[in-house]
């Protein structure tokens, strides 16, 4: 007998495509990995969408309710297991596990537990999708990043750290807000570590090519009367204000991820400030991941854009390296 799918679907061919082409991964459904999976949902850049955590029961609770948004997303497939036999075949895989900072706590305190985490991790993703781009966000991102790329085993170029690219959004609105201007219109860049020594490059700083340093030269510095140094103090600050006030970031950093999908999905060869292997840089000796400005595409970063730097800005980089490499040459993976 046939049922009601016989008697209302004809076949033209008895095979049917199982494989997704667009797949995104995503590791942690905590609060960031959950905001980075909405945002790339309503984004659509993703035909399936995976997600892997630990805690099965939340898990499962996360992957059921976006299914019931299905209706009006354009991503037909959501799956969700503590197996990674479910992020078979991913493009982009986002990794956000891990533990977060307590209030107070910087981000490099959390490192060895998290290396712990990733040493379980990681080897799982490369196993099931050997040919993706690995993203990771967990904290601390830069020193995880170069962690995730050791013990992936794949090409530098495709093991990427979200960096700085959610310190220059922070840096634009703020700039944005100062100047009466939209983040979009305000070009500023804040590279190096993710978090407490990050560098803003004041010599970049830009309204439509109009040099906010030539027009304003004290900018960034202790004798300027506006002090816009506090621009950059309130970006390095805001994680911490934002978890004293909510007790974790969410939604900038999901947002900021989706971006990144979207370059990397897309192959829009954009330029991001991502964290990437930075040796042989502005001086920098040590296998040290941080953030500079990268060319991103579906292959990963294989380009790095050289920023004509100031002297100090290129010191402040290097004492970025070295905080990063005193924490990394420690660690045990
Ligand atoms: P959270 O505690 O809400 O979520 C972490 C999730 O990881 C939990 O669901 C936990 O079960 C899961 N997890 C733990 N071990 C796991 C494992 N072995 N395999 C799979 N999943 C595992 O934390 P959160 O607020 O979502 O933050 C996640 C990470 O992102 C933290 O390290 C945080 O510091 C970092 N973060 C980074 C940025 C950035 O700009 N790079 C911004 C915000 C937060």
């Amino acid at each position: 007998m046939a049922n009601l799918k016989d008697k209302l679907i004809g076949h033209l061919t008895t095979s049917q495509a199982e494989r997704s082409y667009n797949k995104i991964t995503i590791v942690g459904v905590g609060a960031v990995g959950m905001a980075c999976a909405i945002s790339v949902l309503m984004k659509d850049l993703a035909d399936e969408v995976a997600l892997v955590d630990v805690m099965e029961d939340k898990l499962k609770g996360e992957m059921m309710d976006l299914q019931h948004g299905s209706l009006f997303l354009h991503t037909p497939k959501i799956v969700a297991g503590k197996d990674y036999s479910v992020t078979a075949g991913s493009k982009l895989v986002v990794v956000t596990a891990g533990a977060r900072q307590q209030e107070g706590e910087s981000r490099l305190n959390l490192v060895q537990r998290n290396v712990n985490i990733f040493k379980f991790i990681i080897p799982n993703v490369v196993k099931h999708s050997p040919d993706c781009l690995m993203l990771v966000v967990s904290n601390p991102v830069d020193v995880l990043t170069y962690v995730a790329w050791k013990l992936s085993g794949l090409p530098m170029h495709r093991v990427i750290g979200s960096g700085c690219n959610l310190d220059s959004a922070r840096f634009r609105y703020l700039m944005g807000e100062r100047l009466g201007i939209h983040s979009s219109s305000c070009h500023g860049w804040v590279i190096g570590e993710h978090g407490d020594s990050s560098v803003p490059v004041w010599s970049g700083m830009n309204v439509a090519g109009v040099s906010l340093k030539e027009l304003h030269p004290d900018i960034g510095t202790e004798k300027d009367k506006e002090n816009w140094k506090k621009v950059h103090k309130d970006v390095v600050d805001s994680a911490y204000e934002v978890i004293k006030l909510k007790g974790y970031t969410s939604w900038a950093i999901g947002m900021s991820v989706a971006d990144l999908a979207e370059t990397i999905m897309k192959n829009l060869r954009r330029v991001h400030p991502i964290s990437t292997m930075v040796k042989g840089f502005y001086g920098i000796k040590d296998d040290v991941f941080m953030s500079l400005p990268c060319v991103l595409d579906n292959h990963g970063i294989c380009n790095i854009v050289k920023m004509t730097l100031k002297p100090d800005e290129e010191g402040q980089l290097q004492k970025s390296a070295n905080t990063l490499w005193d924490i990394q040459k420690d660690l045990q993976f």
